[in-house]
Order: C-alpha cells, then sequence, then structure tokens
C-alpha cells in the first residue's frame, strides 16, 4: 500500500505558513514504514529540532481506478479514519527554501499515526465533518471538512490521474490551521467529531 497526501487544502492553514494558495492540489507522498498504528507512541528523531503536528482526515481506498471522473470517487473510498501528517518542519523549510523534495521531511519512520477507520455510511455529509486535534488535552487544531480547498472527491480525481490507486491505500487530505511542535513527553489526541480515535503519547 501507499501513502498520499494532500497539502494546502486549507486556507488558514495556508496563511499561518506564508504558503501560496494553489490552483491545484499540493501532492506527496510517504512510504507505508510511515505508519504508526493502535496508539503507538512516536519515537523524536534525532534528525530534527521542529517536528510538528498536523491533523488530516484520512481516506482509505476501496478499489483500484485510474483516470477516476469526479463524479464516481466516492465509489472508491469506504472508510474514513484520522491521522497525523508528522513534518520535520526544519528540513521542510531548508528544502523549501532550495526547491527540494520534502521526502524526508515527510516521510521518515512513524510520520503517520492513523486510527481505526469508520465506514462512510457512518457520516451524515462529508461536506461537513468537524476533526481535531488536543495536545496535553488543550485543543489545538479545529478544522471541517467545508473548509476544504479540494473536496474528497476532487482530491481522489486528481491523484488518479497520475497515480493508480489500489485497494488499501491511504489519502491524508490536509490540516487545518493550528499546526505545532512536540515535545517528548506531550500527548496527543484527535477526534472525529467528538469520538477520540487516536491517542498516543511522544517519546
Ligand atoms: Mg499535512
Amino acid at each position: 500500500m501507499k501513502i498520499i497526501a494532500v497539502g494546502r487544502n486549507y486556507v488558514e492553514h495556508i496563511e499561518e505558513l506564508n504558503n501560496e494558495r494553489p490552483d491545484e492540489p499540493v501532492i506527496f507522498t510517504k512510504p507505508d514504514t510511515a505508519i504508526l498504528k493502535d496508539n503507538a507512541p512516536f519515537y523524536y528523531p534525532e534528525f530534527s529540532k521542529d517536528i510538528h503536528y498536523e491533523v488530516e482526515l484520512v481516506l482509505k481506498i476501496s478499489k483500484e481506478g485510474k483516470n477516476i471522473q469526479e463524479k464516481f470517487a466516492s465509489k472508491y473510498y469506504d472508510e474514513i479514519g484520522i491521522g497525523v501528517d508528522f513534518t520535520a518542519r526544519d528540513l521542510q523549510q531548508k528544502a523549501k527554501e532550495k526547491s527540494l523534495p520534502w521526502a524526508l521531511a515527510k516521510g521518515f519512520n512513524g510520520s503517520a499515526p492513523i486510527s481505526d477507520f469508520k465506514p462512510v455510511s457512518e457520516f451524515k455529509n462529508l461536506g461537513d465533518i468537524n476533526f481535531g486535534l488536543r495536545l496535553n488535552d488543550e485543543v489545538r487544531q479545529e478544522g471541517n471538512t467545508s473548509l476544504m480547498l479540494f473536496s474528497f472527491d476532487y482530491i481522489i480525481a486528481y491523484v488518479s490521474r497520475f497515480i493508480t490507486l489500489k485497494k488499501g491505500d491511504l489519502i491524508f487530505t490536509g490540516t487545518p490551521k493550528g499546526v505545532g511542535s512536540v515535545q517528548i513527553g506531550d500527548k496527543i489526541a484527535a477526534y472525529i467529531e467528538d469520538e477520540k480515535l487516536l491517542d498516543f503519547e511522544i517519546k
């Protein structure tokens, strides 16, 4: 399986990092070794001094597809979970300054903690899902899918023009405002609506 992620999909997050608003989704990937499951701890890596959390809704692809039309895109994912797109912001900043890829800043071991997934049928309206992140029990990020620049279906259609999607692939759909640094000893919890789906420690 593979992990595909969308950068810059929420306007207020674009503004907080002084990035440009994109005309098309900004896409990057993480290797499968980035995944952390079952609330496993995140071990702070030695190569960074500025690891940021980014809470994101995650789609799970249910069947293979390429060149998927947007009007059929909803047939290609059947579960939604929540994850953290951990980012070595210091490495990413250096890469951005030199127009180099983000692969290591975004794809290092453990950079993609994910929750268990919920069937799409449990959501009343995919365009109105609240989600968020708490750091040590304090609310740091709150988002709603109505604020996305590019919808789930648009992202699926767009990505599948370039990369064939396969059953089990994960798509991180972008983070709302409020990203910030973590320290060893911090606790991160992530929510969809009022349900805590992720709860793990930084070690
Ligand atoms: Mg992100």
